[in-house]
Formats: C-alpha cells, structure tokens, sequence
C-alpha cells in the first residue's frame, strides 16, 4: 500500500521547525526523522498524517556533543555515529556495544537515536540506554523548551511525556565515570528483531565491592526502567556467580511481564532472569 496523502515540510532551523509544528500538530502533523518506524506506519495507514515536518535538513541537530558532563545527542543523529565510540570511555563503548543489537545497518544507518526514543517502543535499545543512565530530554516547542528526566518521560507502550507540538531536540546522556563497567544483553529469535527482553547492567567498584549499581530492564513491561530491587541486590557486594544471580531473581521477581503473540508473561519473566545474569556476566 501507498501513504496517504500528506503535506511535507523542510525547517531548516530549529525555530522554523517548531514554528510549523505549533500549526500543523493539532491537524494530525508530525515529525519525520529517519522515518524507519513512521514510513511502514503510514504505508500500512495504520497512521495518516496530514502533515510531516522533516527534520532532516536541520543540521544543527545532526551533532552529538560532550559538554564534559553529558552527551548531547542531536535529533537527526543515526544509530549509526554510535558504531565507533561517539565519546571516549565506558560510556562511547556502551553505545557502540548496544548500537550494533538495533535493526540491521541499512536502518541504522537511517533511524535516529531520538526518533527511537520518541517513538518510545517497549523493546526499543535506546530506551532502555536513557531509562538506566537517566538521561535528560530537552524538549522544544513555540512555548519554550523544558527538560524531562527519562523516570517521568517513558509513560506506556509508546507513550511519552512529548506534547503534540513538542520536538524533541536532543537527549542528554550523563557521561560514565572513567572506571565504570558496564554489560548488555538481549534475547531475540533472529538477529535484528526487536529483543523480547533485554538488560543493561552498569557499577563502579570500591575496595573489591559494587557500587553505584545500575540495573535496567527493557522489551517486558511496557517501557523499560530501573530495577531498585536487582540494584539492592548487588550494593555492595563482591561480584560473582551467586550474587548475580541473586540480583537477576530479583528482577525477574519485580518486573509485571507482558504477554502478546510471541510468548507468555512466565516465559518474558524467564527472560529476565536470564538477560540480567548475562548482562552481569559479560561486563567490559
Ligand atoms: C525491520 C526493522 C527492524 C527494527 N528493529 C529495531 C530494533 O531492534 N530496535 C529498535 O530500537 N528499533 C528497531 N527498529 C526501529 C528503528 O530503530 C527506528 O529507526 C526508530 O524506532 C525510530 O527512529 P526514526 O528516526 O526512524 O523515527 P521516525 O520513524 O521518523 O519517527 C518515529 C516516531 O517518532 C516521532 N519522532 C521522531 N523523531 C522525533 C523528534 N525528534 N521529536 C518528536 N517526535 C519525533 C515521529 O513523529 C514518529 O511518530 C526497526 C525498524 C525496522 C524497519
């Protein structure tokens, strides 16, 4: 099937985008970023915009910048400029590691980081990255800008704190202490699938013990968050088989697993279990 009819538009600022946005939003108008999930949407009319503002020809927003206590990551910045390290450090070495589980490269190198983070879909990589770093989005409109934190942005299956008329601009990523390590996981039946579940795992270490644990759980509930109680689990613990595990049934206990067409919510629950103790495992 073809889209349905639809007016585009080509901002080349920030402002001018905004602009058009304020006018087209409550006709049913809407961003275009690298179009990798909005495109199939509209060429199934599942979605009939009328109005597309194409953010693409804004080249500000192309940047991905470290301002020494984040990374500021531009709303037309692909999967791809995550491939080699974007910041030196854990952190430009988690983004590369995760970077590679998203779609396949022609989508990568298409598909942006913010739109994946707009679009807000439960299994969605980069939403997990934000849910457990704790990214900040900075969203803007022709009412002014605001600041989300990921805790109050992620709001169901993807459902987001955004307004209609709100771009979101950039989304800032805190930068890793330089001794920070970090693990990924996912489960997936075919390389390039969305992940059925994944998890991301980051701590320091303090005298042979866990620190500052971080546990995320994406592709099971319907947007992916923190888990305090798998955090809990590791606080100052000596890494090692047993307390992974530990931190994993606690996860796997904590989360309200989703059921659809491809599996049960005691099968997603087996998942994390599993995702959390791999992502603890194979830390860099
Ligand atoms: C075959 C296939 C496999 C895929 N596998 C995965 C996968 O494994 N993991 C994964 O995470 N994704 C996957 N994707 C989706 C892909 O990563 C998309 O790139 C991503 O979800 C959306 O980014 P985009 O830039 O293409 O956004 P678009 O498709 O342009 O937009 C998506 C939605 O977000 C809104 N939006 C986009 N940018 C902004 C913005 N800056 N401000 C406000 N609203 C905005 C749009 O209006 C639209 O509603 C897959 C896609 C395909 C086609």
């Amino acid at each position: 099937m073809k889209p349905a009819p639809f007016t585009r538009h080509v901002p080349r600022t920030v402002a001018e985008a905004v602009e058009i946005l304020s006018k087209v939003a409550p006709e049913d108008g809407r961003v275009l970023a690298g179009g990798q999930s909005l495109v199939p949407i509209m060429a199934f009319r599942l979605a009939k915009p009328a109005h597309l503002v194409d953010i693409n020809e804004i080249a500000e927003l192309a940047r991905v910048d470290n301002d020494g206590k984040a990374l500021a990551i531009g709303a037309i910045a692909r999967h791809a400029a995550f491939h080699k390290p974007a910041v030196e450090g854990p952190l430009g070495a988690l983004l590369s590691a995760v970077a590679r589980h998203i779609a396949h490269y022609p989508i990568r190198t298409r598909g942006t980081f913010c739109g994946s983070v707009a679009h807000a879909d439960p299994a969605s990589e980069w939403c997990l990255v934000a849910a457990t770093l704790d990214a900040t989005m900075v969203a803007k409109s022709a009412r002014g800008e605001r600041r989300i934190a990921a805790k109050d942005f992620f709001q169901g299956i993807m459902t987001t704190a955004l307004a209609e008329d709100e771009l979101l601009t950039h989304v800032r990523l805190p930068l890793l202490p330089a001794d920070a390590k970090f693990g990924f996981n996912e489960f997936n039946r075919r390389a390039g699938d969305f992940a059925m579940s994944a998890a991301l795992a980051v701590y320091r270490m303090e005298d042979g013990k866990i620190v500052e644990p971080r546990i995320g759980v994406g592709g099971t509930e319907p947007f992916p968050r923190r888990i305090p109680q798998a955090e809990a689990a590791l606080d100052g613990q000596a890494p090692g088989d047993k307390v992974f595990r530990a931190a994993a049934e606690a996860a796997a206990k904590a989360v309200d697993a989703m059921e659809d067409h491809q599996t049960t919510a005691d099968y997603r629950r087996d998942l994390v279990r599993a995702v959390v103790r791999r992502a603890l495992e194979h830390r860099a």
